[in-house]
């Protein structure tokens, strides 16, 4: 028996009450599943055949699947269940209960981006006894924020398919048709320590990583020679020394020196490619210098993402917000949609300003409108 579906602010206290950080420090890192449990519930009840994945990495934590109708082509409604952590006493509004105030719904995850799910579950409402001609899917991800385990295990099970998806982070109801990639790389440099009055007696790693920082400068202006786009507010793929750290005493020959950097490539640019490249120029740069040289990944890093501007989803978008798409700073679950084989484009309720922030926020005056959107994009998409 349906039983009574919680109206959209019901849904939206529901959501930002049921807390699901998820976090690199465990201390901070939860389960997603009362979230993901929540959205099951009311999926069903809206006649979806709902599927709860857990991942592997994790079984605490899942995806959910959501899918009415069925066809080749089809819609995904997509986000992610994970807020990040809050800083407490910075919060003028509980973080874990929905305020309103001032024409604006306060409350953790308000706009990144689990306050997307209430107008998506809005929009599908419209369509309950609507027979479907293509797939209406909305997809709840794990771990977002942290370590992307629940867009991966996707890409891993091949899961869902569909031909476009919609992944609602706060855009300001723009849409966002790419962005950057990023990766975050150590490069260790390894020598001997030896008394600084006679340099025979050791092997300088600083030294040693005075070369690798020339060498990686100088791929960074060929990198940025051969690539760039327009599109975006810094048109070039960047490459930043973010820290290094090596030796211990004027007086003694450093033996080991390491070097971060944070890369973030154009559409187009593979990560694998850049990791070979870099691993290949430092190596170079210390090939007759008795230092070893080892390079690590800091994080798993992200693909760039990329839908061209003529895809029909882009501008169908385009068309309902009347914004031109736009290329963003910020990385999202984008590329593993498009490694699924969906044209994505972001676009969601809520400013990236205000996210990640205390006081997190979704003005009210978005919900109708993005409701509208969703509406039609489903309209167009699935009926
Ligand atoms: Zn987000």
């Amino acid at each position: 028996m349906p039983h009574h579906l919680p109206t959209l602010v019901e849904m939206l206290e529901g959501l930002i009450s049921t807390p699901s950080i998820s976090s690199v420090s465990p201390e901070f890192d939860q389960s997603n599943r009362p979230v993901i449990e929540l959205l099951g519930s009311w999926l069903s009840d809206l006649g979806f055949s709902v599927e709860i994945l857990p991942l592997a990495s994790q079984p605490h934590k899942a995806n959910l699947i959501a899918t009415r109708g069925s066809g080749p082509s089809g819609l995904v409604l997509a986000g992610h269940t994970d807020t990040v952590p809050y800083d407490e006493g910075r919060w003028q509004h509980d973080p874990f209960s929905l305020t309103e105030d001032g024409g604006r719904f306060y409350g953790l995850g308000t706009s990144d981006m689990k306050g997307f799910f209430a107008l998506v579950l809005q929009a599908a409402l419209k369509f309950r006894d609507t027979p479907l001609a293509q797939p209406l899917v909305v997809l709840a991800t794990a771990d977002e924020e942290s370590s992307m385990d629940g867009a991966k295990a996707l890409v891993s099970m091949g899961r869902p398919q569909a031909r476009y998806a919609v992944i609602g982070e706060p855009t300001g109801m723009v849409p966002v048709n790419a962005h950057k990639g990023i990766l975050m790389e150590a490069i260790h440099v390894i020598g001997r320590s030896g008394h600084s009055s006679d340099p025979a007696l050791g092997r300088s790693a600083l030294e040693g990583m005075h070369r690798v920082v020339a060498e990686i400068l100088s791929w960074r202006s060929e990198l940025q020679g051969r690539h760039r786009d327009p599109a975006f507010k810094v048109p070039m793929p960047t490459l930043n020394l973010g820290h290094i750290h090596g030796g211990d005493n004027p007086n003694r020959i450093c033996a080991e020196c390491e070097l971060h950097i944070d890369l973030r490539p154009l559409p187009g640019m593979s990560l694998e490619e850049l990791r070979r490249d870099l691993r290949e120029r430092v190596t170079h740069a210390l090939v007759d210098s008795e230092l070893k040289v080892e390079v690590r990944s800091l994080i798993d890093g992200t693909e760039p993402m990329h839908t061209p501007l003529e895809s029909d989803l882009v501008r169908a978008c385009e068309g309902l917000t009347g914004h031109r798409a736009e290329a963003a700073a910020y990385c999202t679950e984008g590329p593993y949609l498009n490694a699924l084989g969906m044209d994505t484009v972001i676009l969601g309720p809520g400013d990236i300003a205000c996210a990640h922030q205390p006081d997190e926020y979704m003005p009210t005056a978005n919900v109708r409108p993005m409701v509208g959107m969703l509406e039609k994009l489903i309209e167009r998409f699935c009926v």
